[in-house]
């Protein structure tokens, strides 16, 4: 099942609706730049980021290496400590496994740990077509879920929405799934976060049966951990008889050892914080603490596709911190909805489409060109994933896709271009072209905005400066490569720094017309006669010694 939502347009149209709501982009700008600020100042505290970042990225690939095995490992300790363990192929099969489950036990409703691995394979959607209904119990998703809206960020789901926006919500909508807000209450987050604790308080009192993923899985035990910052987390985890954790295969890692370098770089990188203020870890099952029944469905969806890919591969690293996304200008200014994938951001435009494949659909096509590929994704990662790499390797396969079909505009554009500059003459003739397009297009402006189709959809998302009144080769040819001005008899002095006084003439009395004459020879510029200069042309004196 494909990790995109449903009906979503191409990232540039979408990206175009999102940049015309200026509210959007104050709520997006405020919040990243908060996070963005938060992470830089704890993460400068640690002496050894560097290493750490190498560590993580080390052991991540060297798990990816032996999937196999630490699955296995993981699988075996696990059963050995009470879970059950399924395996998922995909999306269809994962949502089929949990609904079994929770009917099995003859309930309505589960209540759920904020989980990407449940938001990829549609899980709510699933489990609410065979009559479940499923709580969102983190404050953001719960802010989504009430808002009938989807979440347009890793960690922050409702960070385009202002704290007045989630007062209306609260307002409006809990009193219709349970527990209604104070017909007083204010936008101060204090009063919001207490309204939120009282709603989502009863729904975890009265579940059966919680669902949840896992940061990590820590194969030598069989231990999946949690790492969350408001304790829902914890509830889940801990109040309900059934516990159901859906886990992508490569959250395994293979001993607590390998733990303790996520620990220090996951909290850090995700919201600025030294350490998050809960972690869950549990093992199977223990009589009389916790859920007495888990299951851990472990999921592929894709997964072993991208591990195929050695370029690619490397997105299987990912520890979901949304450190790339608080720091992309794009994702700045368009939000996490323009990506049309449950993963937005840098890390969404590589995973979207190593998982679905990029002719999958327009979206996942669309996906490896937003970015202007200025590296800060791959500064901030902390386990190095180089995202401009995989997105340069995946526009080369969305080009590779269209290689046997009907060429596109772009495709016929390029080649034309490969034309033009293989030949001197037709080169000529376009620069001239270019020149005097100046004419007709940005006159009162001083820049080109509009072009017509195809290239439209180039300027479409972007100006361009006016082409030159004169290109560089008709200067060259104008003025003897520099040598004059190009006005009969005006000396034109180019280079005069110290060491390299160099002075060109042209006209009736410089003998050679435009040729350069060095230093005191010429000038009387004893100084200026090194001729290792790099004003130099001709052998001078020094060469000579
Ligand atoms: S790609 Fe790196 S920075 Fe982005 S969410 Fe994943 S781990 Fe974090």
């Amino acid at each position: 099942m494909s990790v995109t939502f449903v009906g979503m347009p191409k990232f540039p149209i979408a990206a175009a609706e999102a940049l015309a709501n200026p509210q959007l982009r104050r709520n997006l700008r405020h919040a990243t730049q908060t996070i963005r600020a938060k992470r830089a100042a704890v993460v400068a505290e640690v002496p050894d980021w560097a290493e750490l970042r190498t560590a993580g990225a080390a052991i991540k690939d060297r798990t990816l290496r032996h999937l196999d095995d630490y699955l296995l490992q993981l699988e075996e300790n696990l059963t050995a400590a009470g879970a059950t363990v399924h395996w998922a192929r995909d999306a269809a099969e994962a949502n089929r496994i949990v609904a079994d489950i929770v009917k099995s036990h003859d309930v309505k409703e589960v209540v759920k740990v904020k989980s990407m691995a449940t938001q990829e394979i549609f899980l709510n959607e699933a489990l609410e077509a065979e009559g479940i209904e499923a709580w969102e119990t983190d404050l953001a998703e719960l802010i989504v879920q009430l808002g009938h809206d989807r979440p347009s960020h890793i960690l922050v789901p409702a960070i385009h929405r202002n704290r007045s926006e989630v007062r209306e919500i609260f307002l409006r909508e809990m009193g219709n799934v349970g527990l209604a807000a104070p017909d007083d209450l204010t936008d101060v987050p204090r009063d919001l976060a207490g309204a939120a604790r009282r709603h989502l308080r009863e729904k975890f009192l009265r579940a059966k049966v919680a669902i949840s993923g896992a940061n990590f899985a820590i194969a030598e035990t069989g231990t999946l951990v949690v790492v969350e910052s408001e304790g829902n987390g914890r509830m889940c985890l801990t109040l309900p008889e059934v516990l159901i954790s859906v886990v992508g295969i490569e959250k395994v890692l293979p001993t607590w050892q390998d733990l303790e370098v996520f620990m220090q770089i996951l909290p850090r990188s995700s919201t600025g914080e030294r350490m998050n203020p809960y972690t869950s870890m549990w093992t199977g099952v223990h009589a009389g603490d916790g859920p007495q029944e888990v299951h851990v469905v472990l999921l592929d969806n894709g997964r072993t596709d991208v591990l195929a890919d050695t370029v690619g591969r490397q997105a299987l690293r990912c520890i979901r911190c949304s450190a790339c996304l608080n720091v992309c200008p794009v994702y700045e200014r368009t939000g996490g909805h323009a990506y049309g994938s449950v993963y937005p951001g840098p890390i969404g435009a590589i995973l979207t489409p190593l998982l679905n494949g990029v002719e999958a659909g327009p979206v996942e096509a669309s996906l490896p060109y937003a970015s202007s590929l200025c590296g800060a994704c791959y500064e901030v990662c902390p386990v190095a994933i180089d995202i401009p790499t995989v997105l340069v390797h995946l526009r080369s396969e969305v080009v590779d896709s269209h290689r046997d079909g009907v060429p596109t505009a772009e495709a016929i554009g390029m080649k034309a271009i490969s034309r033009i500059f293989s030949s001197p003459r037709l080169l000529r003739v376009a620069q001239r072209a270019g020149s005097l397009s100046r004419l007709v297009m940005g006159r009162h402006s001083g820049r080109i905005s509009t072009l017509p189709p195809p290239f439209s959809a180039w300027s479409s998302a972007r100006d361009a400066p006016l082409p030159a009144q004169e290109s560089f080769r008709g200067w060259w040819v104008r003025t003897n490569g520099g040598h004059s001005s190009g006005e009969p008899g005006r000396p034109e002095q180019i280079r005069t720094e110290p060491g390299y006084s160099t002075i060109y003439e042209s006209g009736p009395d410089s003998g050679a017309s435009g040729q350069p004459m060095y230093g005191s020879a010429s000038a009387g510029h004893a100084e200026g006669s090194d001729a290792s200069g790099p004003g130099r042309a001709a052998p001078g004196p020094a060469d000579q010694q």
